[in-house]
């Protein structure tokens, strides 16, 4: 086993501090937030985890549930619509504008048109969403019907990502996933119809039984759509997905293909798409310049805007604080039916750990922009933190310009390989989940 092995563990750095810093105690910080005088003039937005999905995919390290049937996911969603109704009695909330929305999960398609409406309808009720300037969708391809996608369209979904991960029909079947190429086809097609503002691709490189002419053949297929924007992740194992699991317990060897494969796959469609005139957007996207492309989501949770997670074991950040919910279905339910915000840990940031959460995270970008650091922390980050930062300069993996550092696209494919050396010391050796 050599280091570039793909073995059991966290990869992916999405926030900071480390999640295991989050702990219940500091609960009361999240409530004292909320109750501060509001900042009307600062954008927000919601975050709607919806935990279900058709099938388990073996690769999937997120708690869903596969079994629900139609009453318990109108439980389900008509505790969303209470959590937001107890965030919109909180004094911070008075007056704010909500600029965004994002339907995660699970699969958020896989709830019904009826269903979906109420949903929407309830959410209104009492945080508008009027203004919103983005509503991102998460879909299935297998979910899909085009009238589902009218619906979509109805409730003001701007963004629509197709969860495609691959088009060869042998890697979806052994990975686990719910639908097959022709559901992809069919999906997009009817998205197009339907004429959505945005449309994005999600492709993950290194699923198990990916050689390099079936990725080639995926890329290419994943070009012929022209999707305005295509993200893609390099397949990671951590502890609780199906493979990790049977290779703990069945003592086998990693059955995904090792790291400087996987960057060879990502490095590869970039270069293809690139060619065809996309941008990078970040370390993961790929934007058209056919028509301007925004991610005002990302955009907003890596400079440090403030989002409200709803649902079971959702993430909120807020006026610098840190919070998750319970992450069990039926305590988060419990609680919210007890008109109780369902907060399970949470952790209030110095403003160092605002900085460097700020920083990684924009990383991600490929290019930090110095004299916004300067401005709203008082730092210059390349002083701050010389010895990783020439370090990194040394190795290839990014250099400074005059008013920026700009990662290199070596640097992007292994960004979330070097982003914990920022970390501060004592929260580099932690347990990140
Ligand atoms: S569709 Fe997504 S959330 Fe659902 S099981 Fe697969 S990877 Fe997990």
């Amino acid at each position: 086993m050599s280091e570039n092995t793909t073995e059991v563990g966290n990869y992916f750095v999405s926030n900071y501090p480390p999640f295991s810093q989050w702990k219940p105690e500091f609960v009361p910080d999240a409530l004292e937030e909320l109750n501060q005088a509001p900042r009307a003039g600062d954008p927000l937005g919601l975050y709607l985890h919806i935990p279900f999905c058709r099938k388990r995919c073996k690769f999937c390290y997120f708690k869903v549930y596969t079994d629900k049937n139609a009453s318990e996911i109108e439980r389900y969603l008509s505790a969303l619509t209470k959590e937001n109704e107890l965030y919109s009695r909180t004094r911070a909330f008075q007056g704010r504008r909500l600029r965004f929305a994002y339907f995660g999960g699970g699969t958020p398609s896989y709830i019904s048109e009826r269903q979906l409406d109420q949903l929407v309808e309830g959410l209104n009720r009492h945080v508008s969403w009027e203004d919103a300037e983005e509503v991102t969708f998460e879909c299935e391809p297998g979910t899909l019907k085009k009238s589902k996608l009218e619906t979509l369209k109805a409730i003001g979904v701007t963004r629509l990502s197709l969860g495609i991960e691959h088009f060869d029909d042998a890697i979806l079947e052994a990975n686990g996933r719910a639908h097959l190429s022709a559901e992809v086809y069919r999906a997009y097609e009817w998205a197009r119809e339907v004429d959505f503002p945005q449309i994005n691709i999600d492709l993950i490189a290194g699923m198990m039984g990916e050689s390099e002419e079936r990725w080639r053949d995926t890329v290419r297929k994943a070009i012929e759509l022209e999707p305005d924007s295509i993200t893609i992740y390099q397949m990671e194992l951590p502890y609780n997905t199906v493979i990790s699991q049977d290779m703990i317990k069945l003592g086998l060897t990693s059955p995904i293909a090792d790291w400087p494969t996987k960057r060879r796959w990502v490095d590869y469609a970039f270069e293809q798409f690139q060619e065809r005139g996309y941008r990078v957007a970040s370390a993961y996207t790929l934007a058209t310049t056919r028509k301007p492309c925004r991610f005002i989501y990302t955009d907003a949770l890596w400079h440090g805007g403030d989002m409200i997670g709803l649902g079971v074991s959702s993430f909120s950040h807020f006026g610098g604080v840190h919070f998750q919910n319970a992450h069990d279905v039926e305590d988060y339910i419990g609680l919210i039916e007890n008109d109780r915000l369902p907060l399970f840990r949470a952790l209030r940031l110095t403003a160092k750990q605002r900085l460097i959460r700020e920083m990684i995270l924009q990383l991600k970008t490929g290019r930090l922009d110095l004299e916004y650091f300067r401005g709203k922390f008082g730092i210059d980050v390349w002083e701050e933190f010389k010895p990783e930062y020439e370090r990194l300069d040394a190795e290839e993996l990014l250099h400074r310009h005059n008013g920026s550092i700009e990662v290199t696209r070596e640097g992007l494919l292994r960004v979330d390989g070097f982003l914990s050396e920022f970390f501060e010391p004592e929260l580099r050796s932690v347990r990140y989940v």
